[in-house]
Parts: C-alpha cells; sequence; structure tokens
C-alpha cells in the first residue's frame, strides 16, 4: 500500500530552498537524486519529491505507512520552515492522512501518567509511566521528547498543524530530550532515567518531585542510537547510561568491546547486563570536571584491530573533543563513529541529537 500526500510551498527563493533541504538530508544520509529543481530524497519506506514549478515547490510524499507519511510530512514541512526563517510557505497536506480537525493531535504524541519512581543509584532516578499506545516506542531509535507540563491542572497538549508540524502555541509545556530506558507493552509502562542534578532545571525537577497521576508527554521516538559493528567502543556519562545499558542488553552473545562510563562516583554504579565478551570500566569523576576522566579514558583506550565502530554521547564539549580525537586518529572510516553532545554545562539542553 502505497500513501501519498501532496502540498505547495510558496517561498522567495524556491531553488535555494530546496537546494538547503537536500543538501541536509544527504548530509544525514539519505539518498538525494535528480536536480535540485526536480528532487528525488529517498530512505527505506518514503520518497520526497520537491519539484520547482513557476515560483513555488510542489511537494509529493510517497510512504509505505501512515506513520512514515506523518513522520515525512513533519520532516519536510518543519525542515523547510527553519530553512526559510520569517517566511508563511503556507503548506497544506492534501490527500491521505490530510488534516482536517484542528484539535488533532500529532500522530508521535502521546500522553501518560507517572505510576511510581524508584531510585536507580542516588542520582539516577527511574520514573515509570503508563499510557495507551506506547507501542510507537517500541523501536530501535530510543531517544523521546519529554512534554513537561508547567503548572497544575489539566496541560494542553499540542495540536497538529495542516503542515504536519506539531504546534504548541497554548501550551505551557517544556520539551526535553531523554532515554527510554525499558518497556513493558503488556502493562503499558515505559521507564526513563533521570540523572538527578538540582531542582532548577524542569527535566531532573520533574523526576525529583514526580508523583503518581502526574502527567507527562511524549513524542517521538527520534534516531540517534549506537550501532554496532564488530568490536565497538562505547563512551559516555550517565545521561548516556540509559541508551548504553539498553544497547549493551540488546548484543549478540558473542559481541564484544569495551564501554567506557564516567560518572560522579562508586555509587553511581549500576548492575548493566553485558555479553561476556564486552568489557566495562567506570570512571568516577570524584570532583573533577566533567567529562575530564572520560576524554583521558577515551584516548588511552586501546583499539582491538579489528576495531570497526564507536560511539559516545555526554556533555557537549567534551563530546566534540572526542569527535576530533576519533577524526584525526583515522581508525574508522566516517560514519564509523559518532560521538554526541547530550547536555550543555551552563546552559539549557544541547541541540544535537
Ligand atoms: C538523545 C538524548 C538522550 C538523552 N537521554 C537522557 C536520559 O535518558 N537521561 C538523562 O538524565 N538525560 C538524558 N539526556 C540529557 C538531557 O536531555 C539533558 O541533561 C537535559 O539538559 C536535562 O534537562 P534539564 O531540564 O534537567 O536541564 P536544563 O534545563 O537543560 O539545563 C539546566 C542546567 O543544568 C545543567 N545540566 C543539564 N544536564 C545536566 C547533567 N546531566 N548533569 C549536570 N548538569 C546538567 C545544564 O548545564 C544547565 O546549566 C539526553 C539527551 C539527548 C540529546
Amino acid at each position: 500500500m502505497i500513501l501519498i500526500a501532496e502540498a505547495r510551498a510558496r517561498a522567495r527563493a524556491p531553488e535555494t530552498l530546496i537546494t538547503q533541504f537536500r543538501d541536509h538530508m544527504a548530509e544525514h544520509g539519505l539518498q538525494v537524486s535528480g536536480p535540485a529543481s526536480d528532487s528525488r530524497i529517498h530512505y527505506p519506506g518514503v520518497t520526497a519529491l520537491l519539484r520547482l514549478r513557476g515560483g513555488e515547490i510542489d511537494l509529493r510524499i510517497e510512504a509505505s505507512s501512515p506513520d512514515m507519511l506523518a513522520d515525512a510530512k513533519n520532516s519536510v514541512s518543519g525542515h523547510l520552515d527553519a530553512f526559510a526563517p520569517g517566511e508563511a510557505l503556507g503548506i497544506v497536506w492534501t490527500g491521505d492522512g490530510a488534516i482536517t480537525n484542528p484539535d488533532a493531535r500529532p500522530h508521535n504524541f502521546r500522553a501518560a501518567r507517572v505510576v511510581g519512581t524508584r531510585d536507580v543509584t542516588p542520582r539516577m532516578r527511574r520514573v515509570t509511566v503508563r499510557g495507551e499506545g506506547l507501542e510507537r516506542f517500541d523501536a530501535e531509535h530510543q531517544h523521546i521528547k519529554i512534554l513537561i507540563p508547567e503548572g497544575s491542572g489539566e496541560p494542553v497538549w499540542p495540536r497538529v498543524s495542516p503542515s504536519g508540524v506539531a504546534l504548541f502555541d497554548d501550551c505551557s509545556l517544556t520539551r526535553r530530550t531523554y532515554t527510554v530506558r525499558r518497556l513493558d507493552l503488556a502493562a503499558g509502562e515505559l521507564d526513563i532515567d533521570f540523572v538527578l542534578h538540582g531542582d532548577a532545571s524542569p527535566g531532573s525537577r520533574f523526576a525529583l518531585q514526580a508523583q503518581p497521576g502526574d502527567w507527562l508527554g511524549l513524542m517521538g521516538p527520534g534516531g540517534g542510537g549506537i550501532k554496532a559493528q564488530g568490536w565497538t567502543l562505547v563512551a559516555g556519562d550517565e545521561t548516556a547510561l540509559p541508551a548504553i545499558g539498553r544497547f549493551l542488553e540488546s548484543m549478540a552473545p558473542d559481541a564484544c568491546g569495551l564501554a567506557l562510563i564516567e560518572v560522579a562516583d562508586a555509587a553511581e554504579e549500576q548492575d548493566l547486563a553485558h555479553p561476556p565478551g564486552f568489557a566495562i570500566r567506570w570512571l568516577h569523576r570524584d570532583g573533577a570536571a566533567y567529562g575530564a576522566k572520560l576524554l583521558a579514558a577515551v584516548r588511552a583506550a586501546e583499539w582491538e584491530s579489528d576495531a570497526v565502530s564507536a560511539w559516545a554521547a555526554c556533555e557537549h564539549a567534551t563530546a566534540q573533543a572526542i569527535r576530533e580525537h576519533w577524526t584525526q586518529e583515522d581508525r574508522l572510516p566516517r560514519g564509523r563513529f559518532r560521538a554526541v553532545g547530550y547536555w550543555r554545562h551552563g546552559a539549557g539542553e544541547a541541540e544535537e541529537h
């Protein structure tokens, strides 16, 4: 079954806009073909076509499922909007999945309520939420946006616009990025492990104050997880522990590699199920600067000769330094390693995912 949606975008510089869009998609590994005036962007299950027509862009998406169609509409409209700031592109999708109800929720939104909390370690709190339709988070992609309602009363959740993009106009919601640590579809429950770093920031405060019955919005899931091929080096701080935990649990029994994990102190170590050939080395910050011990350990790591992939997630500056180190070391081809900033010291949430 192929689902089709079509729309038109009015832009001041349509050809430049298409070029920016297709270059961005190519950078993210999507298959791009055709000239800018007749561009075709392809990834499994979706083809997006952007055609110059007069001063406008004809848009067409062909997708193999309603979810993929809705994801693609959101992605095409959201990226075109971002590359044309201050412009009203006037995108309204017609055809399959057209939004006709102004109160419709984004397809990737779910409302959930807290059912319980437990401290995994002194600085890591597991919050369990329950909701309907959580099976959409049972995916290879593990990252979600949590929508934290501010203030008391019933939250106002986002709506979806006819362009397929989520609208947060009337909502008092703070958005943060977290990882699905565990999903229990039979119980309709999902666990998120929050690093506790005080009550001044919304994510940490939510976990500190969470009570059964509290609302939490969930959107996603999104990509960027660990992709291992052969001997793998994994490095992260406590914000990456949920992703690393899931990764290690899901590995084949003969998988091998090394995980370097920096945490505040010895009390923050967790029991992680892992294949016997995968070593875990805990690094205790013990008052040192965030990321200093992780970076030193990554630089000193002895790679197995058949090392073929590496992944890191931690504070932004450390992630950048690790990326530079792996690039200079020239041991792995581009595309086989990835170092991602999960948070920024002294600032709000890191933007790269
Ligand atoms: C893909 C992805 C997955 C993530 N998964 C998880 C996860 O599963 N669990 C998790 O806990 N975090 C996770 N993070 C990190 C999390 O999004 C950030 O730590 C986020 O900043 C927390 O939001 P906040 O409202 O608590 O703090 P913000 O309001 O964003 O920041 C306020 C202040 O707190 C500081 N701060 C933020 N995070 C930390 C920290 N960890 N330690 C010390 N100071 C901090 C900031 O530097 C800033 O000064 C993930 C991030 C990404 C990008």
